[in-house]
C-alpha cells in the first residue's frame, strides 16, 4: 500500500510536469490554452491543422474502470519459538520479526489493501506469552505494518481475552495510539467505537471492514468493561449483526467480514459456517474472511438473496505458526479484485485465487519463516523441521492437500463475468 502511494505521489508529479511543459496556469481559459497550442504548432514546418489528439489531451479524461486488489491473510499465531528467534536476532534488546516476513513483504506491500487476523493480543505492560494465553510483543506491530504494509487487523477471535480485560484494553489502546492508520475490527473500546464502522476508500471505492468471533475459549469480559466484542451467539446477536452489516452497506460499496469459525484442524466448514456465511451475505457482506481451524477449508462463491455474488473463504489456515502438524504449516491467502466497471455502476468481485503460503521452520522449530508456494521448494521441504513428525512433507504432499481441500480452481485463478 505505501508502495502504491509513492507511485501515485510519482504520477502526480508527472501530472504537473505535463501541465507546466503547456505553461497552463489556473486563470487560463480553454480558448487560450488551444491558442497557446496552435501557436506552438505554427513554429513547426508542418502545415497546422486543428488535429483532435492534442485537443482532446486537455479535455476531461474519459472514464476509465476503477479496480482494487486486496489479499486477506488468515491467522498470525505467534508462539514462543518465533518470539525467541525474534528476541535472539534484535541488535538492540527489542524483537526483530523481519526474518519471519520477509520472504512475503512485498506480496503485501504491493497489493491496495492488505488483511490479516492478529490472533495474539498485544498487551506491552506483560511479558510476552505463548498458548494457551498468548501475548505477542510491541516490536511486533511495527512488522505488521511497517515491513507487511497490512492496512486492516481483525482482533476478533479465541486469544482475544487471553490476557483479560485488562489486557485486551491495553491492547486496543496500544494500536490506537501507535497504528492509527490500521483499522481494526471485531473488538471496540464501547458500543459507540463499535458503531463507528472502519471504512477505507482507495481508487473510488469505498470498503467498510467488520470483524467477529464465534468463540473466546470460555473466557468472558469483565461485567464492568465497556468493551465490546461482535459476536452473534444468539438471536439478538443475530439481529445485531445484521443492523451492523446493513449500515456497513449503506456506508459503502464493498462490506468485507472477518470470521473466526469453525472446528479446529477440519478441512470441512460446519453447518453453523455454511449458516452464518448464507445470512450475512445476504445481509450485504460481499467477501467472508474465515479463520480459525489452523487449517485449510474451500474458498466459494454464492449468489446472494439480491443477486450479488459474494465470495467466501471459511477458513485461511494459519499465517504463521509453530504449530506441529504438517497440515497447519500450508495456509493461503485470499487475492482478490473488485471493479467499478461503469461510471456510477455497481462494484464487484471480478476475480480470485487463493495463494498458498508454507510456515517453515528447521529442526526444533528454528528459523521459522513464511513463504509463498510459489518461492517453496522441494529441497526446503527435505528440510523441514516437521519432516521429524511427517516424513512425507513435499511439495507434492502440500499439493495433494491444497488439490482436496480447495479444488483447482480456486488455485488457478478465477475471472468473474
Ligand atoms: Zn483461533
Amino acid at each position: 500500500m505505501k508502495k502504491f502511494l509513492i507511485v501515485l505521489i510519482a504520477g502526480l508529479a508527472a501530472a504537473v510536469a505535463v501541465q507546466s511543459v503547456w505553461g497552463m496556469t489556473a486563470g487560463e481559459t480553454e480558448a487560450e490554452i488551444q491558442a497557446t497550442i496552435d501557436s506552438q504548432q505554427s513554429d513547426s514546418s508542418e502545415p497546422s491543422e486543428p488535429e483532435q489528439p492534442e485537443s482532446s489531451e486537455l479535455s476531461e479524461p474519459e472514464w476509465q474502470p476503477q479496480t482494487v486488489r486486496l489479499v486477506s491473510a488468515g491467522d498470525n499465531l505467534i508462539h514462543s519459538s518465533l518470539y525467541e528467534q525474534a528476541a535472539a536476532r534484535s541488535t538492540d534488546g527489542g524483537y526483530d520479526f523481519g526474518a519471519l516476513y520477509e520472504n512475503v513483504a512485498d506480496y503485501f506491500q504491493e497489493a491496495d489493501i492488505a488483511t490479516l487476523n492478529q490472533e495474539t493480543v498485544i498487551a506491552p505492560s506483560r511479558a510476552p506469552a505463548t498458548y494457551p494465553c498468548f501475548n505477542s510483543p510491541p516490536d511486533l506491530a511495527y512488522y505488521l505494518d511497517t515491513q507487511c504494509g497490512f492496512d486492516v487487523l481483525n482482533l476478533a477471535n479465541n486469544h482475544c481475552l487471553d490476557q483479560g480485560t485488562s489486557g485486551l484494553e491495553e491492547c486496543l489502546t496500544f494500536w490506537e495510539e501507535n497504528y492509527p492508520d490500521i483499522l481494526t475490527t471485531g473488538v471496540y473500546q464501547n458500543a459507540e467505537d463499535e458503531a463507528n464502522i472502519r471504512t477505507k476508500e482507495v481508487n473510488g471505492i469505498t470498503f467498510a471492514f467488520l470483524g467477529m468471533t464465534e468463540l473466546t475459549n470460555g473466557l468472558s469480559l469483565a461485567s464492568d468493561s465497556d468493551i465490546v466484542i461482535t459476536q452473534a451467539l444468539d438471536d439478538a446477536g443475530m439481529e445485531e449483526l445484521r443492523t451492523q452489516i446493513e449500515k456497513a452497506d449503506e456506508l459503502a460499496d464493498v462490506v468485507i467480514m472477518n470470521v473466526h469459525w469453525g472446528n479446529e484442524y477440519s478441512f470441512t466448514p460446519t453447518e453453523r459456517q455454511e449458516y452464518l456465511a448464507q445470512q450475512m451475505t445476504d445481509w450485504g457482506v460481499d467477501i467472508v474472511i474465515g479463520h480459525h481451524p489452523h487449517v485449510l477449508q474451500p474458498v466459494e462463491t454464492r449468489e446472494t438473496a439480491d443477486g450479488r455474488t459474494a465470495l467466501i473463504a471459511y477458513s485461511l489456515g494459519n499465517f504463521v505458526s509453530a504449530q506441529a502438524d504438517a497440515y497447519c504449516l500450508i495456509g493461503g491467502v485470499l487475492d482478490y479484485t473488485v471493479t467499478r466497471q461503469e461510471e456510477g455502476g455497481e462494484v464487484t468481485i471480478s476475480s480470485y485465487s487463493l495463494e498458498p503460503v508454507v510456515t517453515h521452520y528447521d529442526s526444533g522449530y528454528q528459523n521459522n519463516r513464511i513463504y509463498l508456494l510459489d518461492d517453496y521448494t522441494d529441497e526446503l521441504a527435505s528440510t523441514h523441521g516437521v519432516r521429524a513428525r511427517y516424513s512425507s512433507f513435499s511439495l507434492s504432499y502440500i499439493d495433494s492437500l491444497l488439490q482436496e481441500v480447495v479444488g483447482s480452481e480456486a488455485l488457478a485463478g478465477v475471472t468473474l463475468p
